[in-house]
């Protein structure tokens, strides 16, 4: 019940989706259809006046010539627009179904513009990729031929049989009686066929997971010689969609001979009542003939109407995945002209009390203050898990705080709009962000309209410009996140010298864990101490030089801020953190 309301909710979302002309076009075309396939139905009564006719004239030797000619003209009329109009209905429906995919997938990547940090927490990417590229595409396609096709036999259908009753009803009985006996049977065969197809589509997206998988940690697996497990796993599933394949094409396969053997049913039972109403002058020549047409034409959509209702269900089973995506909540809208515009930031930040869990039920920050003086050195310190990144987070405004206030040089960071508060920070993180591009794109990310001059200035103030320049294409080389050309710690200079052009009042670094040389460790520390010279600075801090350099040192734990002071003080203080470094524990 429940699921039918969904599919109805997801049928007038698509229906008030096809706008405008669109909509306009698509009544056209269900009335050309139903046109189309009236004059299909009516066709074999026609064929079977002019066999009367015929036969009349066969019997008194007058052949009328012109009513016969006549009606040969209307049938050849009627075949014409009956099967004519597939291809101009074909055309147009995949220009409407075609024009909807492309409208949705915008609005699916609009709304990847502006889902909540909790979404990008809480759905799998591989899932949200699949929405936007085959839900969408197995939607258009369903919507394209199968609800055309779908309208066009339920007409034909019910046309056919309204002839037929008209024609003959005692005969139309039969067909009453045994088709929808066949119907059934195939209905039945092709829902399971689908259960397997569907299970098939499951395998082998579990297929494709595992071959990714095994693509890209393949030193992983290497490493830890887990060579077998995959292959065993790969090896099941691979069986798995095999069988479930052979079967569904095993079964489908008698979904054809099914209904032409109910429809030979239907024609013996014609063959031998309608002779025996022949012989005993209850039905004409003609009359007999047009049954005989009647049901070879009612087969066909017959067999495939249980089919094509099947394809409308996986069509909108995907349009119900698709339209979920394009419902997901977004990050609330802010009104441009009550926010506040920040000039000359200096680089205040204050915390004061604030509270905030990525989960409703589970706190994570209780009470979170402190003060940033402009220009300070802030590190962030403490173990695994303790909130550094948290802290960060809410600093960017990627979550909202539950209670508090987070201030920007007095200003609550919440008056402020978004973008004008992000653009005030510059972040350079472990994971440094470089995107499918050329390097100077990569760089010139970080200011609009940046010149080539201004990357190069950039490059060469974080002393990247060296390595830059002996890449096969310079600035123009292109680079990705996956691309093994540049070391970790190249790539973290190219991070570095983003941050560097958009010239931030606040800097929010994230030192890097993983290894890099002596020599690029220290071209990042060096760059790194240039920038934040006269610039408010937090830096989730790993390295004892870093911590013992920093104005203050934030000391965090679980969620928390513990300790907060210079190295000094807080050694002084024997608390946690000089029990942290006396032990000589990792600082993160
Ligand atoms: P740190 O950077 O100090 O290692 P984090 O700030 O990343 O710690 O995490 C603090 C706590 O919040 C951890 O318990 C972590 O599991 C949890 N956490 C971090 N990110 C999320 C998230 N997106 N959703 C739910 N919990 C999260």
């Amino acid at each position: 019940m429940a699921k039918n309301t969904k599919k109805k909710g997801v049928i007038r979302r698509i229906a008030s989706d096809v706008t405008g002309r669109d909509r306009a076009v698509f009544a056209g075309l269900i009335v050309i259809i139903g046109i189309a396939k009236l004059c299909l139905s009516i066709a074999p009564r026609l064929s079977g006046r002019i066999t009367d006719a015929l036969a009349a004239s066969a019997e008194t030797g007058d052949f009328d010539t012109g009513y016969i000619a006549s009606r040969c003209v209307l049938l050849a009329f009627l075949f014409l627009i009956g099967y004519g109009v597939d291809g101009v209905v074909n055309r147009s429906m995949v220009r409407i179904s075609q024009k909807l995919a492309k409208k949705l997938r915008n609005r699916a990547q609009q709304k990847l513009n502006h889902v909540t940090m909790g979404f990008l927490d809480t759905h799998p990417v591989g899932d949200t990729l699949s929405r936007v590229t085959n839900d969408m595409v197995s939607m258009s396609n369903s919507l394209e031929s199968t609800a055309s096709n779908l309208i066009g036999q339920l007409i034909l259908v019910v046309g056919l049989i309204i002839m037929m009753l008209v024609t003959n009803y005692k005969l139309a009985l039969i067909y009453l009686i045994v088709l929808p006996l066949g119907f059934s049977l195939t209905a039945l065969v092709v829902k399971t066929t689908n259960k397997l197809f569907r299970q098939q589509n499951q395998t082998m997206g579990d297929l494709n997971a595992l071959v990714s998988d095994s693509y890209s940690n393949h030193m992983l697996i290497k490493a830890y010689g887990c060579e077998e497990e995959k292959t065993g796993d790969f090896k099941s599933k691979n069986k798995r969609f095999y069988d479930t394949y052979v079967k569904s094409r095993f079964l489908s396969g008698f979904v054809i001979p099914l209904s032409v053997m109910v429809n030979n049913v239907a024609y013996v039972c014609l063959c031998i009542i309608g002779g025996i109403m022949l012989l005993n002058k209850k039905l004409t020549l003609g009359e007999f003939q047009a049954f005989i047409f009647f049901g070879n034409m009612i087969g066909s959509p017959l067999s495939s109407l249980s089919s094509s209702m099947n394809n409308i269900q996986t069509g909108l089973t995907a349009a119900e995945r698709v339209y979920e995506l394009i419902d997901e909540e977004e990050e609330p809208a802010e009104n441009p002209s009550q926010k506040i515009v920040p000039e000359n930031v200096k680089g205040e930040v204050t915390f004061s009390h604030v509270k905030f869990g990525y989960l409703a039920d589970k706190q994570l920050m209780n009470d979170v203050s402190f003060t940033a003086s402009p220009g300070q050195t802030m590190a962030i310190v403490g173990p695994s898990g303790a909130g550094k990144t948290t802290l960060i987070n809410l600093l960017m405004r990627f979550y909202e705080i539950w209670d508090g206030k987070i201030l920007v040089d007095g200003i609550p960071a919440d008056e402020v709009l978004k973008s004008e508060l992000r653009s005030t920070f510059g972040m350079v993180l472990q994971d440094t962000w470089i995107f499918d591009g050329t390097v100077a794109d990569n760089i010139g990310y970080g200011k609009k309209g940046a010149t080539r001059e201004e990357i190069i200035k950039a490059a060469r103030m974080v002393q990247c410009d060296s390595f830059i320049e002996k890449l096969p294409d310079g600035y123009d080389t292109r680079i990705s996140e996956e691309n093994s050309a540049l070391s970790a710690g190249e790539k973290q200079l190219i991070a570095i010298a983003r941050a560097v052009i958009s010239d931030p009042k606040i800097l929010i670094l994230d030192e890097a864990t993983s290894q890099v040389d002596t020599k690029t460790e220290a071209l990042i520390t060096q760059a790194m101490e240039r920038m934040m010279e006269g610039r408010t600075s937090f830096i989730i801090a790993h390295r004892l030089y870093t911590i013992r350099n920093a104005d203050k040192i934030i000391f965090m734990v679980d969620g928390d801020i513990k300790e907060v002071g210079s190295h000094e003080e807080l050694l002084a203080k024997r608390g946690l953190y000089a029990a942290m470094y006396n032990s000589g524990t990792s600082m993160g």
